[in-house]
């Protein structure tokens, strides 16, 4: 690494000074451990040091942080708000600047509180350095829960919101930022403010989906809905891409937000050799050896997976909705298999999974994931050529591999996310969970798809977007850019904020 400019050593020693002058500076770490903390994320890919971390305890100490930095026009140091450092590529972290550590703040003074009204039924005031388990555990305490999950408990609402929070529930309620009615930020001035589609509406559109460039989320108020009980969790196999397409497509479009009856989770996946570890525990094994020779028969598999929820209520009729939304679906006959387990069961399966690779010591090792959302009308040349001719041929993959589609209609092009120009497009997300030695090999096949897309004129967009130029960023915006630079202008004139997204600061 290089060596530090002499003035820029000075500069951060004096930040250091100064922010000991501050009266939330019993609440800074510089110790090494805090630091190191702050310098890794869930990817283990990127690593970026910096000067000290907040542990807030109330939304003052952060205000109190960032209106020092914004008004000390001598310091240009950043501030990145850290939910659990869940991100792949150093986007919750600031390289020599202040990494706030949301989760310090108190989930009793801070955390969930039910209501209801006539206009919004019921809904939650949630704090945004929650995690999404502590939400629904307080909300399944009033017998509801939050419209839309995301796969993954464990990540923080305000990580969540910064990006959009997809799943299988997508489809139906649209990502989670679809489903906010309104949030307290702390902006780039150090101001607290409250924003709703009435009120501030412009910093409520450009922190959904924001990348977390506009404002700290301290509090969202979200919608919810009835919580079921349990889940019927069913997965179809398909050996032809048409037909699991045609029918994935047919699923997501059946479904009205308010329909008892219609499925409440839609996804997909790709079963290869390679990647069983991550697929085959759902199964029970005494089907282990057919769905091996299946893959084995065919090398690609695709893989609906649904789930409709029921409750005492719906108990008796969820078998036979069931069969109505599965009917005439062209999977291959004999592989359909299906679980009835509680609702919390059925949200926790990753957790599960997380439980299970930490147990065997492969839970903290590099992510070299990519998450791409690419348009319907592409997504054939997707399969051949790249699962057919980069996935299959490398034979590299491990883990996850995600591919179902979403219903864009479900998304508000007013926030900051940006999404493929048309009515279907499909998540495509290679969730590669290496071992020590090969990520490498893994971002040099990321590398190969992304090429295969751009060689190829298709016009998909990042999901968790990493770039690290200006160009970069102004395609992804696209139409959105001018806007996207006119809002940070707004509300963080002097780009304290988020710097590990590399959007504004290419230090
Ligand atoms: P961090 O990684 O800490 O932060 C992410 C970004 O948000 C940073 O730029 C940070 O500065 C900013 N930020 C954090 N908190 C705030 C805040 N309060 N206000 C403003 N900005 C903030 N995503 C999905 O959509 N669906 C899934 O099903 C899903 N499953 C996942 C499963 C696993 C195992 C993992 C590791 C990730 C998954 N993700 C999923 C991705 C996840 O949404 C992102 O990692 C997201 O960033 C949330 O992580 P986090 O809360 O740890 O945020």
């Amino acid at each position: 690494m290089a060596e530090k400019h002499p003035t820029a050593s000075l500069l951060t020693n004096s930040l250091h000074h100064r922010l000991l002058s501050l009266p939330i500076a019993n609440k800074l770490h510089f110790d090494s451990e805090s630091i190191r903390a702050a310098s890794v994320d869930y990817g283990l890919i990127v690593r970026e040091i910096p000067k000290a971390v907040l542990r807030p305890s109330c939304p003052e100490d952060i205000m109190t942080l960032v209106a020092f930095m914004y008004n000390e026009s001598s310091i240009p140091f950043t501030i990145s708000a850290r939910g659990c450092g869940h991100s792949i590529r150093g986007q919750a972290m600031a390289r020599d600047g202040v990494v706030v550590d949301m989760t310090s703040l108190d989930n009793k003074q801070h955390g969930t509180t039910v209501s209801y009204s006539q206009s919004l039924g019921h809904y939650a005031d949630v704090g945004g350095q929650q995690l999404w388990i502590d939400v629904l555990e307080e909300t399944l305490k009033h017998g509801v829960a939050p419209v839309c999950l995301t796969d993954y408990l464990y990540v923080t609402v305000g990580g969540t919101l910064s990006n959009a929070g997809i799943s299988g529930e997508a489809f139906r309620y649209g990502p989670q930022i679809n489903n906010v009615y309104e949030m307290d930020v702390i902006t780039g001035t150090g101001d607290f403010m409250t924003c709703s589609p009435e009120k501030n509406s412009e910093l409520f559109y450009s922190v959904l989906g924001g990348l977390g460039q506009f404002g700290i989320i301290m509090r969202a108020r979200i919608a919810l809905g009835r919580a079921p009980k349990r889940a019927k969790w069913v997965r179809m196999l398909y050996s032809d891409f048409s037909a699991y397409t045609m029918d994935q497509e047919r699923l997501i479009s059946r479904h009205r937000r308010d329909q008892d009856e219609a499925l409440n989770y839609v996804e997909g996946f790709l079963f290869m050799h390679r990647n069983s570890d991550s697929w085959i525990p759902f199964f029970s094994p005494s089907d282990h050896p057919r769905l091996m020779s299946l893959v084995a028969e065919h090398e690609l598999l695709y893989c609906i997976e649904v789930a409709k929820y029921y409750d005492d209520r719906t108990q008796s009729t969820v078998d036979k909705d069931l069969e109505i939304l599965l009917k005439d679906l062209n999977h291959v006959p004999e592989f359909r298999f299906e679980k009835d387990v509680s609702y919390v069961d059925f949200l926790s399966r990753v957790r599960v999974e997380e439980l299970e690779l930490r147990g065997r010591g492969l839970w903290n090792v590099p992510h070299p994931w990519l998450d791409l959302f690419v348009p319907k009308s592409r997504i054939a040349d997707i399969n051949t050529g790249v699962f057919k001719n980069i996935a299959l041929k490398r034979n590299i993959t491990t883990g996850y591999v995600l591919f179902y589609p979403l219903n864009k209609n479900k998304w508000d092009d007013r926030m900051s996310a940006v999404t493929p120009d048309e009515d279907i497009f499909y998540t495509v997300e290679f969730l590669h969970s290496s071992g020590f030695g090969d990520w490498q090999e893994l971002e040099l096949q990321n590398k190969e798809v992304l090429r295969f897309c751009e060689d190829n004129g298709i016009k998909f967009k990042q999901y968790l977007p990493n770039y690290s130029t200006e160009r970069e960023w102004m395609e992804h915006f696209g139409p959105k850019w001018r806007t996207f630079q006119e809002r940070k202008a707004q509300f963080d004139p002097k780009m304290l904020l988020s710097p590990g997204q590399r959007i504004f600061n290419h230090n």
